[in-house]
């Protein structure tokens, strides 16, 4: 999920070698930055049109959290001061940090820490493996009920995960969903934040997994491999009417870290995003996911633990049962994907281990994330070690 570009490549430690020997520290309150601008630019030619603006942080929770800020700031600056509630969906995780722990709806990860949490409330979000023929409407729908029961004076943002990881690996909606989504947002003045941490910089085989469903966020957050795990990084791409709006009003977004905008950090997302470029390597993601998501579904035919095996590109989930037919779960005790996990890395194969969408977040889950890098005789390793392990728990 964070070593796209494999260890070791040469590319990507060159510049970034390059970079240290120039600059490794300038806080940017007082400096800008070569590898900064030259990847801002960089990547404001991959987002969609109008999102402009890249914010960058050291990881996927501070991203996320500066996106609920900015959300905040935009409103006061919009002189919609009352706007401050994020509503996000059950059976997502936007992070550990308290705000990214309130606007995500990850359960288990929340619970100790629940009186320190903010309010934010919190909508469900479909079970497309036992609920397949659900309404997506419905589920969008959801959102303008809670906006009307919180009332929309109230409601800044709504934060949402396009493909699912942490819980319910790997789920995505049809195009309508998110469409409506968009429509909704629109309708009632909220800013739709699309949490691309796990999904984004090419994971799914398109740089944004929201450009698989035709809609257009406002802010998209970007974390885990977009420097391919050589240095922490994490960016917040934000939409140029929000901009505008602080550069007109107060005149910045007030927020900041120490290491924003670290050269070192900024040189490695360079380094990745010009990799990915010059060899086309979403494009392969886009292949070779195919090739293993199909692999994959023929492991689950000769399985009888495996009841789901879906994703996008390299952002695979399997979803495990006890009663194929009847979808039921594992009982929470059998800790299955934990098992699942434990297996695998006994046989060689590094899998993560999730929740399912059953009463927030029970049900086990593993996400299979390789290297973009992968090759197909390494897809076949893979697919090889994995229905090993399953049988072996079977
Ligand atoms: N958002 C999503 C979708 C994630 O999967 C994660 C991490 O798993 C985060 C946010 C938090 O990122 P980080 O662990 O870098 O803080």
């Amino acid at each position: 999920m964070v070593s796209n570009v494999g260890h070791g490549n040469k590319e990507v430690i060159s510049g970034i070698l390059d970079q240290v020997k120039e600059l490794s520290f300038a806080h940017t309150s007082q400096f800008r930055n070569r590898p900064q601008e030259e990847y801002a630019s960089l990547i404001s030619e991959i987002t969609p049109p109008a999102l402009d603006y890249v914010y960058f942080l050291s990881g996927g929770s501070e991203a996320n959290e500066t996106a609920i800020k900015m959300a905040r700031q935009y409103f006061i600056e919009k002189g919609k001061p009352s706007k401050y509630k994020v509503i996000g969906r059950w059976s997502s995780y936007h992070g550990n940090t308290l705000g990214t722990l309130s606007a995500g709806g990850h359960v288990k990860r929340r619970m100790a820490y629940t009186p320190l949490l903010i309010d934010f409330p919190h909508i469900d979000s479909p079970d497309w493996y036992r609920n397949p023929d659900a309404d997506p409407i419905y589920y969008a729908d959801l959102l303008e009920a809670e906006i009307k029961r919180q009332g929309e004076e109230q409601v800044a943002a709504f934060m949402l995960e396009p493909v699912t990881g942490t819980s319910n690996a790997a789920s995505c909606s049809p195009s309508v969903y998110y469409q409506r989504i968009r429509e909704i947002c629109d309708q009632y003045d909220v800013l739709l934040i699309c949490d691309e941490v796990m999904s984004g910089f090419g994971r799914t085989g398109k740089y944004f997994a929201s450009e698989h469903f035709g809609f257009i966020p406002d802010l998209i957050t970007g974390g885990k491999g977009i420097s391919g795990g050589y240095a922490p990084l994490a960016a917040v791409i934000v939409k140029d009417s929000i901009f505008k709006t602080f550069f007109e009003g107060s005149g910045q977004f007030s927020h900041g870290h120490t290491y924003i905008g670290n050269p070192v950090s900024m040189q490695a997302g360079l380094m990745v995003l010009k990799y990915l470029r010059k060899y086309d390597v979403v494009e392969h993601v886009s292949e070779i996911g195919k090739y293993l998501l199909s692999e994959l579904q023929n492991v689950k035919t000769t399985s009888d633990i495996i009841g789901d095996v879906r994703g996008l590109g390299l952002m695979i989930g399997v979803e495990f049962v006890a009663d194929q037919e009847n979808k039921t779960p594992f009982p929470p005790e059998a800790k299955l994907a934990e098992k699942v996990k434990k297996v695998c890395f006994e046989n060689g194969l590094i899998v993560y281990p999730g929740s399912g969408h059953i009463n927030g977040d029970q049900g086990d889950t593993v996400l299979i994330a390789p290297p973009f890098v992968i090759t197909k005789e390494e897809v076949d390793e893979l697919v090889g070690k994995f229905a090993e392990s399953v049988n072996e728990i079977s």
